[in-house]
């Protein structure tokens, strides 16, 4: 199983991460992206790395757990 981890201080609330996958990524009041899960099974891994990839900041890394 994969986990994100997310780096709330570059994370600039760009939300193409909640475009790409709102079901794993929201942003709260502060603009910065909340995690509405942490762990990713394997076969939801390229569809969530995508999402990750997307991010103008590379606030988003996609790891082995
Ligand atoms: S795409 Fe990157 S900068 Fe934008 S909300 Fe998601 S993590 Fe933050």
């Amino acid at each position: 199983m994969a986990k994100i981890i997310a780096d709330l201080n570059a994370c600039q609330g760009y939300a193409n991460c909640v475009v790409a996958a709102d079901d794993v990524f929201d942003i709260d009041d502060d603009g910065k992206v909340v995690l509405l899960k942490i762990e990713v099974p394997e076969n939801d891994r390229a569809r969530v790395e995508e999402a990750a990839r997307s991010c103008p900041v590379s606030a988003l890394k996609v790891v082995d757990g």
